[in-house]
């Protein structure tokens, strides 16, 4: 079954496209920045080029974001500092549609991972999503540029290795040597030259500890918003940010040892904040890959598929009104998805879903069905699967090489083999929620509700139970004429 929308966008993109929404995207190395000014790389640079090569290709272009990643590489091992915050958010509003078009300076500048340009071209297939880069321009929607894409991908994660090793080259004989590289910030906890422990702040990180593990955990979000309350910075001064806690709380050096590139190089080079087991209760906790789904990743409680336009079926998207006022609209775009005709207040609309799904929810027989759907959906053997199409794909592609294969053969080929992959997909994307539902959600409606209102409940978590129950729900037209507001009547809810 094809996806109509992925095929009507394809159609769209052969069109020359005007008016579309835009986000720069730039991101400046950190090699780079260790070197002098490098014009080509100035991030500055980069976002005043790409404005005006944007408006170039497009006269009615409306630049609605910026996204800039400072100081940390595209390649190399994945650790959490290195998590391209902008980038992720970028390919967020892409599926929510508030984007319909990218721009960046080279390809590498969005990503050197293939695991990355195949969500990328993901994104493409199923919210017609364009990237473009200015260099070397590459249509991701044609077959050649996605070969070219993903062989510059897999050449760059090569050249990354290679400088990876050339800095650790560099580098590796000190940090053998007990000092410190960087010459950058203090750790916190530790004095300048990190002889020493700064006793305030060593029982600060050991809060932080007890806040975040059982047996009372709550959010690292929430032990930021406590420790900034109370006025307890960062080693600069700054406000808490989950990230850095995370950062510090899996750092080997708060038992002591030094690392290099994630790996430990010295035992006992710093004075210790916990023993091992400590230690290891925290990496184990935020290694947990369970915990980073639940981390928030969404503004809005019900787009992105959960409300559907009455008068047309598009997603809703979320956007306030010109007097600010939160609610969802259907966004009309240029690739002939949506109208544009209808919205809907956020307040009352979020108010309204909550209370159906939780009156649903709290059915025993219901949690029971939700919970065998997620082991039936987990146990799809889709990977098995995956794995096959994968390397049928990978097989195709040496037939091409070795000529045995028409070009117009093989880009028939390629589309049927990605569009069974992205099914695939979508379904192991489906478990993956139900998989996120928090366990041992309270019984009783109040304790329910008390749940669903909490601070320390996420929107994912929010949205998890929704969808667990709510397939969609239409948001009708109104029947008053000029009239947005909210009316029980224009939400038709399609349970599952
Ligand atoms: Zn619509």
């Amino acid at each position: 079954m094809a996806n109509p929308r992925s095929s009507r966008s394809r159609r769209a993109n052969k069109h020359k496209r005007i008016g579309l929404r835009w986000g720069i995207y730039a991101r400046l190395s950190q090699d780079k920045r260790k070197g002098t000014d490098d014009e080509e790389f100035n991030v500055n640079n980069q976002v005043r080029d790409l404005t005006k090569w944007i408006h170039e290709r497009d006269p009615e272009a409306e630049i609605v974001e910026i996204y800039i990643d400072n100081d940390i590489p595209a390649s190399g091992r994945m650790t959490k500092r290195k998590l391209r915050k902008r980038f992720n958010q970028m390919r967020a509003d892409a599926r929510d549609g508030l984007i319909d078009a990218a721009a960046a300076w080279h390809l590498d500048r969005y990503t050197r991972r293939p695991r990355e340009l195949e969500d990328m071209l993901d994104i493409h297939d199923e919210h017609g999503m364009l990237w473009h880069c200015k260099t070397g321009d590459i249509d991701l929607a044609t077959s050649t540029g996605r070969a070219m894409a993903r062989m510059l991908a897999a050449w760059g994660a090569y050249e990354g290795d290679l400088k990876v090793e050339r800095m650790q080259l560099t580098f590796s004989n000190y940090a053998e040597e007990g000092r410190a590289h960087t010459g950058g910030m203090r750790c916190y906890g530790y004095t300048d030259d990190d002889t020493e422990l700064i006793p305030h702040e060593v029982a600060v990180i050991r809060e932080m500890r007890e806040w975040v593990l059982p047996p009372n955990p709550r959010s690292v979000r929430s032990l930021c918003r406590m420790l900034n309350e109370r006025g307890d910075f960062t080693t600069t001064g700054g406000m808490w940010q989950p990230t850095s806690v995370v950062r510090l709380l899996t750092n080997p050096r708060l038992r002591g040892a030094r690392t290099y590139h994630d790996e430990i190089v010295k035992e006992n080079a710093f004075p210790r904040v916990f023993t091992d087991e400590e230690f290891a209760d925290l990496e184990a906790y935020f290694g947990d890959p369970e915990r980073h789904q639940a981390e928030p990743k969404r503004k809005s409680l019900l787009s992105g598929g959960i409300l559907i336009c009455g008068k047309c079926g598009n997603n809703l998207t979320s956007q306030p009104s010109n007097s600010k006022q939160p609610g969802y609209v259907c966004r009309k775009t240029n690739k002939g998805v949506g109208c544009g005709g209808l919205r809907i207040q956020a307040a009352p609309t979020e108010a309204d879903v909550a209370a159906k799904v939780l009156a649903v929810y709290v059915s025993p027989k219901v949690r029971a069905e939700v919970r065998r759907r997620a082991e039936e959906q987990a146990d799809a053997g889709s990977a098995e699967q995956l794995r096959n199409l994968r390397e049928r794909l990978a097989e195709l592609g040496r037939e091409r090489a070795r000529g045995e294969m028409t070009k117009e053969a093989f880009a028939a080929a390629e589309n049927y083999l990605t569009r069974e992959i992205n099914k695939i997909r979508a379904s192991v994307r489906e478990a993956q929620k139900l998989a996120g539902l928090p366990r041992d959600l309270p019984m009783s409606p109040a304790a329910l509700a008390e749940w669903w209102t909490s601070e320390e409940t996420t929107l994912e978590e929010r949205r998890a139970v929704i969808m667990s129950v709510v397939d969609h729900v239409v948001v009708g037209p109104t029947l008053r004429r000029g009239f947005n507001g909210f009316e029980p009547d224009r939400l038709t809810y399609v349970w599952r």
